[in-house]
């Protein structure tokens, strides 16, 4: 049998999931490495892929969807680094080259939202559309955007995170937790944000406490930023804060609510269950996307 198979990392704050994928998107094998520091994380990955390929044969290539912010311009000095970030030991880290040269296979490498975005549109949510936008709600909150059928990059990467939003009645008081910004979507609706004001973790507020109504008030105040800038034909929600289901009819209503009759489109007035919804590969979107990522990387 002719396998194709793909190495996938899809590397976080917390840990680095790595995965070998085969052309079925089924996962053969499967680790989870904290993220300590690069030097050992990367190693561990790396001995991984390598015991793996003695297991299971050659890798075609590997995809590393990773947390930010980072470099994903190739021919840029810094291409395949994460850039300044808070999490210690890890600024300036090339995450691509050990790989690269450990491996000797083709690296792709973007954000984990992005990641998340192409597998959607390959294999879940999004199949068949040019369109596409993956929003992640979690501990940290990031999008990913396929325009024209193409992942969108811009100067940087997408940081829809951490635009502005105003506040909602009632939170006044609240300090917001982004060190940034305080006032951003990440700020007022992370999951820490969550715990945060409510003094207790968002997994644990029930059903109907006022929590989940501003959070989905947040959320839609975001997401008509969104729809009015990027015009996706589809928005897909991740994320641990979006694991609880019942937010999905609040987002949507609310969402129509600030949109208030402007944008006459019929894919969202008259089908929002299908415009805002989970991610189709529910839980999988994430390593997928490394693999997904790792693919692009054989063509281009
Ligand atoms: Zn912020």
């Amino acid at each position: 049998m002719d396998r194709k198979l793909i190495g996938s990392i899809e590397g976080g704050g917390t840990k680095f999931v790595c995965a070998v994928i085969d052309q079925d998107n089924q996962i053969l094998a499967e680790t989870r490495v904290p993220t300590i520091t690069p030097e050992e994380t990367l190693g561990a990955c790396l001995d991984f892929f390598r015991q793996q390929e003695s297991l299971l044969g050659k890798l075609t290539a590997l995809g590393i969807a990773c947390f930010g912010p980072l470099d994903a311009h190739p021919g840029s000095p810094t291409y395949g680094h994460i850039l300044a970030t808070p999490k210690a030991g890890w600024a300036f880290t090339d995450v691509v080259r050990p790989f690269e040269e450990g491996l000797g296979i083709p690296v792709g490498f973007d954000t984990d939202v992005n990641g998340a975005v192409l597998a959607e549109a390959r294999w879940g949510a999004g199949i068949g559309l040019s369109d596409l936008v993956y929003i992640t709600i979690g501990t940290g909150i990031g999008g990913g955007a396929i325009v024209n059928g193409e992942l969108l990059h811009g100067l940087m990467h997408l940081e829809m995170g951490h635009v502005r939003l105003p506040r909602i009645a009632g939170d006044e008081g609240f300090a917001g937790v982004c060190p940034f910004h305080r006032d951003c979507f990440e700020g007022l609706a992370n999951g820490p944000a969550m715990a945060a004001r409510w003094g207790q973790p968002a997994e644990t507020l029930e059903q109907g406490h006022p929590a989940w109504e501003m959070e989905a008030e947040y959320i839609a105040l975001a997401l008509q930023g969104v729809i009015c800038t990027l015009a996706p034909q589809r928005i897909i929600l991740g994320g641990g804060v979006m694991s609880a289901e019942f937010l999905f009819p609040m987002i949507r209503e609310k969402t129509l609510k600030y949109l208030n009759g402007y944008i006459r489109s019929e894919v969202i007035l008259d089908e929002i269950e299908e415009y805002i919804v989970p991610p189709g590969l529910g839980t999988r979107s994430g390593i997928l996307g490394g693999k997904a990522l790792g693919e692009k990387a054989i063509v281009s």
